[in-house]
Formats: structure tokens, C-alpha cells, sequence
């Protein structure tokens, strides 16, 4: 048996008084597409940021490709890893946000090569090549020379999921990718993640999108109160809910 991709164990996070993830348990086995549902507050995002470096767990363990989030151990003893050890791990995770926090000031091509370039000082010419085929992927390939302020909403999130492609992430994280688009942008958005999850991407989609959970993902995870409610096959979870919680989330937002 391959070992999971992303295995969390008993992770716990608080911010001030209010304990945020309360125990979190999940396995995510490599090019396993799961999606992640659960009310506001449930702890979602906090989740992917401490997946991410962008927050930090207090207590648990996450591992992501064999090596522990944050910390190294050694001889019985467990390390906090050094920024430059943090910045290699981020580099193996690709995040895409609901804002697309794309540069405003550079081109769709330009933000792409950004970090291949300054983080992982690849050519110019190198970086660029790679771009342009991470803009035909996510069907931007005339789009190249376009700034943030020229593009929809729609495209500016295709252009933000091909710039974290471009360092080559194990792993990709969504946070509701589709919450800041206008209805009719959705659907070109979740097709360039479908066409991702296709190609053996393993991917954790926060998503209010049932339709996407359904057709697309491997395993829908409930959250609620800092905890993994139910997790399993999306028929299962999305027409056969086992928990109250699952079933009254569900009648709100089908
Ligand atoms: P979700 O993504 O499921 O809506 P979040 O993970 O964003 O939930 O937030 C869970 C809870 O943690 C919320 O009550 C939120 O207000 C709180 N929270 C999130 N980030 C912070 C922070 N940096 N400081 C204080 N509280 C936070
Ligand atoms: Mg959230």
C-alpha cells in the first residue's frame, strides 16, 4: 500500500479562546480529488492555511509527501523547520484563493513566471516557455500579454491556478475558487479543474459547488465545528448523508 499524499492527524488550532479545528483527521491518497463542504466557520479555511504554512497548527500532525509540516525530527527530538526548509516545503503546494491576488502591475504571463524565476531561479526564457504552455492548459494561450485589470474575473482565477502550477506543486489547495465570480464565469473555472483533476492532479477544493463535488470529486469531507463530520464517496455523502449535521447542511444549499 502507497502511504497517503496528505495524512492530518488529530490537528487542533485556536485563535485566542475559540478553538478552531478541534481534532481534524484525514487521509488524501496521491491524485485523490476531494472536496470539502461545511458551514462558514466550520474551520475550512483554516485547515488548507495550516496544509499551506499560512497558519500554524498547535497541536497534531500534518504530513504532506512523506515530510511533516513545519518541523523536522531527529534523534527523538522534533525541530521547527527554518524559513528557507518552510519555503521549499510551500513550494511542493500550490493555493488558489477565492481572490485571485493576481500582480496588477504584470502581464498574465508575467505573473506566471514571477516565481519560477525569483524563487526558483529558472531562466527567463525557460520560465516563459513554461508559461505559455500553463496558459494553453487552462485556455488562456491569446491571453498572454493581457493585465489583471484587462481579464474577467473567470480568466484572472485561470491565470492564478496556472501560476500555481508553474512550481510544479504535488498538491494543490483550492478555497472556494468560484465564490468571487459572477454566475456565468463559474462553470469555465471549475472546467480548467476538472481538465486538472484529469490529469492526476491531487487536489482539497473548499467548494460550495455540489454539482462540481459530485461530477468531479473522489470524496466529499463534511466539516463542522472544527472536526471531519463524515467523509466518503459523494453519493454517499451528498444523497445518503449518515450524519444530522450533513443532512441539515445539505437542505440549505442544495
Ligand atoms: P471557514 O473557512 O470554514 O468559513 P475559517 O477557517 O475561515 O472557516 O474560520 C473558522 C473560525 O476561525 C471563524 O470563527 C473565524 O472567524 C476564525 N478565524 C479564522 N482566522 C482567524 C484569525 N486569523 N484570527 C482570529 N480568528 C480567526
Ligand atoms: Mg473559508
Amino acid at each position: 500500500m502507497t502511504e497517503p499524499l496528505v495524512r492530518a492527524v488529530n490537528v487542533r488550532k485556536s485563535f485566542g479562546d475559540l478553538e478552531v479545528l478541534r481534532g481534524i483527521d484525514l487521509e488524501i491518497n496521491r491524485g485523490e480529488v476531494v472536496c470539502v463542504l461545511g458551514p462558514s466557520g466550520s474551520g475550512k479555511s483554516t485547515f488548507l492555511r495550516c496544509i499551506n504554512h499560512l497558519d500554524r497548527i498547535d497541536k497534531g500532525e500534518i504530513w504532506v509527501d512523506g515530510h511533516l509540516i513545519g518541523y523536522r525530527r531527529a534523534h527523538g527530538h522534533t525541530y521547527e523547520l527554518r524559513p528557507h526548509e518552510i519555503a521549499a516545503q510551500r513550494r511542493g503546494i500550490g493555493m488558489v484563493f477565492q481572490k485571485f491576488n493576481l500582480f496588477p502591475h504584470r502581464t498574465a504571463l508575467e505573473n506566471i513566471t514571477e516565481a519560477p524565476i525569483f524563487v526558483k531561479r529558472q531562466s527567463k526564457a525557460d520560465a516563459e516557455a513554461r508559461a505559455h504552455e500553463l496558459l494553453e492548459r487552462v485556455n488562456l494561450g491569446d491571453r498572454a500579454d493581457f493585465y489583471p485589470a484587462q481579464l474577467s474575473g473567470g480568466q484572472q482565477q485561470r491565470v492564478a491556478i496556472a501560476r500555481a502550477l508553474a512550481l510544479d506543486p504535488t498538491l494543490m489547495l483550492f478555497d472556494e475558487p468560484t465564490s468571487a465570480l459572477d454566475p456565468e464565469l463559474v462553470g469555465e473555472v471549475l472546467d480548467t479543474m476538472k481538465d486538472l483533476a484529469s490529469d492526476g492532479m491531487t487536489m482539497i477544493v473548499v467548494t460550495h459547488e455540489i454539482g462540481f463535488a459530485r461530477e468531479v470529486a473522489d470524496r466529499v469531507v463534511f466539516m463542522d465545528g472544527g472536526v471531519v463530520v463524515e467523509h466518503g464517496p459523494p453519493r454517499q455523502v451528498l444523497d445518503d448523508p449518515q450524519h444530522p449535521r450533513t443532512r441539515g447542511f445539505l437542505a440549505k444549499v442544495i
